[in-house]
């Protein structure tokens, strides 16, 4: 296939919107999840109300913000974007919230890291659409109820575990969503490649799809390195040839992982013989955040079963070291 000669807006950002699936049509893939959301979106809209309040958990580049932007669009609603970390007193909530329209759509992306005190005006907030606002201080202070327009929550994280329940429990329906089948993937990518104006086959397609981890957003980003590769080597020419040479120089692997996936697999065999090793260790072996070796590269080593979690610690399976070439030998599930 031929790459296309137009000069195109590259930027992440530019791109990602440019790839957004807007209907649940057009969403590849998570058929459970899909099913639920159109249940909900449905009934909502024959009842001429705003939406349950829905939570979207899984890990990184699976489609939560893609799924928040189409429940505001499939119910024809405005959609306001925030973030957890953004929200660090209860006065940003109560800004936010008050500034809503009747039905908006508010999308808090990881909103496990919101604060304390936000988190429990939210409570309130998404029962009664109402918070009560704190004026003054010490034996002065009082709280003055406001009123709230009705509204739907859609907040997204990677860590389900870590809402405390009363948050977790007020969401109408937690949406999980799962990684994506190779076959899944090789829809993403052709999908995008039409979008992006890149001819691709279907065993070019499929290669890029088998390496993406299971991830929309990484068989994304590996189809515009594979388009770079073939403007700047294959003179606009795919080849399957090319498509190999990208992503070996993207360091990805022959199954997909990437260098930290490798990193935490050889620290955890070479290093820890195969564990049972404690998380901290782990990160710290590696030089990362243990938030972002659990959160990131530990569902998918799971997933695929290179790695089990274990009340001691996590543990290396056969699989792994057969990956990396090793005798297993040590420490085994
Ligand atoms: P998350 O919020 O879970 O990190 P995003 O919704 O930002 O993930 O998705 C990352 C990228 O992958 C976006 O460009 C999005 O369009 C694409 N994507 C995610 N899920 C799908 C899907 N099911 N079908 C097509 N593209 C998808």
């Amino acid at each position: 296939g031929i790459v296309s000669p137009e000069p195109q807006d590259d930027t992440e950002l530019a791109v990602e919107g440019a790839l957004r699936p807007q209907s649940l049509q057009e969403f590849v893939g998570q058929h459970k999840v899909r099913g639920q959301l159109q249940l909900l979106l449905d009934a909502a809209r024959m009842q001429d109300r705003p939406a349950d309040h829905i939570l979207m958990a899984g890990p990184p580049g699976l489609g939560k913000t893609t799924l928040a932007m189409i429940v505001a669009h499939e119910s024809g609603r405005p959609l306001r974007m925030s973030n957890g970390p953004a929200i660090q007193h209860a006065g940003d909530l109560a800004a936010l919230l008050s500034s809503l329209t009747p039905g908006e759509v508010l999308f808090i992306d990881e909103i496990h890291r919101m604060a304390r005190s936000a988190e429990e005006m939210l409570y309130l907030a998404m029962e009664d659409f109402r918070i009560d606002i704190m004026v003054g201080k010490g034996a002065g202070a009082t709280s003055i109820p406001l009123d709230l327009a009705p509204f739907t929550l859609v907040g997204a994280t990677t860590r389900s575990g870590l809402l405390p329940n009363p948050l977790r429990d007020r969401f109408g329906f937690t949406a999980h969503l799962e990684f994506y089948e190779s076959q899944e993937l090789e829809l993403v990518v052709k999908r995008s490649a039409g979008v992006l104006g890149i001819g691709l086959d279907a065993a070019q397609g499929s290669e890029i799809a088998r390496r993406s981890r299971g991830t929309p957003r990484i068989a994304n980003r590996l189809l515009r390195r594979v388009r770079d590769w073939s403007v700047v080597h294959g003179d606009h020419e795919v080849t399957l040839a090319g498509v190999r040479a990208a992503l070996e120089l993207y360091d990805v692997d022959e199954i997909g992982l990437d260098r930290l996936d490798r990193a935490v697999l050889d620290a955890l065999v070479r290093r820890f013989r195969g564990g049972p090793v404690g998380l901290s260790t782990l990160a710290v072996a590696v030089g990362e955040e243990p938030d972002t070796v659990e959160s990131v590269v530990e569902p998918y080593l799971v997933r695929i079963g290179f790695m089990g979690r274990t009340p001691r610690g996590r543990v290396a399976t056969p699989t792994a070291y057969e990956h990396l070439g090793l005798p297993a030998e040590t420490g085994l599930v």
